[in-house]
């Protein structure tokens, strides 16, 4: 059984770095053309293109704060331009916008989490839809995370905007199931990336992370964008509005193992 998805057109938001990262060479590998997006790095953006393009694949780098609504339409307008539309999105891009507990936290800071992790997710959904609803096919996958299910103190703007994601995700897949358009989330667990640097590259840090998770070791991004290619080749053509979670098991909860 081949996963293909040759001459899909697909856009990754945060296409440059960690998991977009992975998932935009894994899209290309399967035969997508992607449309890598970024919004501070253009070099990681750029090289990457070029790296896709070494290989045979088809790439382009688009800058866009996905929390700017506008900045979202235009990107999908230049997709439009170059590629006549779009039949995969993966709203990947997301921050966890540091360690505060409620009573410190800043209001601006809580709304740039929300503005990025579930606003945008929302509105490059909403842009995705226009063009797949009218073409009666399309696959829209948001990465959420473990923290859509475990609660996360000092991050409720993070934990909040992926359970929200999780809830977004089943309603448009109601929405657009009628027109053949899958919505679908995928929660990683602990993924070695950039985002969680502190803690993978301190020793005491990753031995209490180890702890939480059964199988005793920390995700690389490609283990998420197989699964994000998997879900949105026509292997999956029954799979809609589910979070399927690709956490080593963190979400068993471990420390039930020994009775509880
Ligand atoms: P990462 O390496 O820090 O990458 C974050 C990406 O998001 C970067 O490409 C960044 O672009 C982009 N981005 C940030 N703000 C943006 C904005 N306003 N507009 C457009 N792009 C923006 O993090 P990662 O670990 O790969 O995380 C990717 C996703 O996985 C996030 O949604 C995260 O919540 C989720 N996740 C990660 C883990 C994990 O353990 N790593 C676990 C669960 C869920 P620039 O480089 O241009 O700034």
């Amino acid at each position: 059984m081949n996963v293909r998805l040759d001459g899909k057109r697909a856009v990754v938001t945060g296409g440059n770095s960690g998991i977009g990262e992975a998932i935009s060479v894994c899209l290309a590998e399967a035969g997508a053309l992607v449309a890598i997006n970024y919004v501070a790095h253009p070099e990681a953006a750029h090289a990457l293109v070029q790296r896709i393009q070494e290989q045979g694949g088809i790439a382009m780098a688009i800058q866009a704060d996905v929390s700017d609504p506008e900045a979202i339409a235009k990107m999908f307008e230049s997709i439009q331009a170059a590629w006549g539309g779009v039949d995969i999105l993966v709203n990947n891009a997301g921050i966890d916008g540091g360690r505060a507990l409620a009573w410190e936290t800043d209001i601006a800071a809580w709304r740039k989490v929300i503005e990025v992790n579930l606003t945008g997710a929302f509105c490059c959904a909403r842009e995705a839809l226009r063009r797949m609803v009218p073409q009666n096919s399309g696959v829209i996958l948001t990465i959420s995370s473990v923290h859509e299910e475990i609660a996360w103190s000092g991050y409720s703007a993070y934990t909040a905007s992926k359970a929200a994601v999780s809830m977004l995700t089943k309603t448009l897949a109601q929405e657009a199931a009628p027109h053949g358009v899958r919505v679908l989330a995928v929660a990683p667990g602990a993924i070695k990336t950039p985002i969680n640097r502190a803690v993978w590259s301190d020793a005491g840090s990753l031995q209490d992370l180890l702890d939480k998770i059964p199988l005793k070791r920390i995700g690389a991004p490609e283990e998420v964008a197989r699964m994000v290619v998997v879900l949105a080749s026509d292997i999956a053509s029954y799979v809609t509005g589910r979070t399927i979670f690709v956490d080593g098991g963190m979400t068993d909860y471990p420390d039930f193992a020994h009775g509880g």
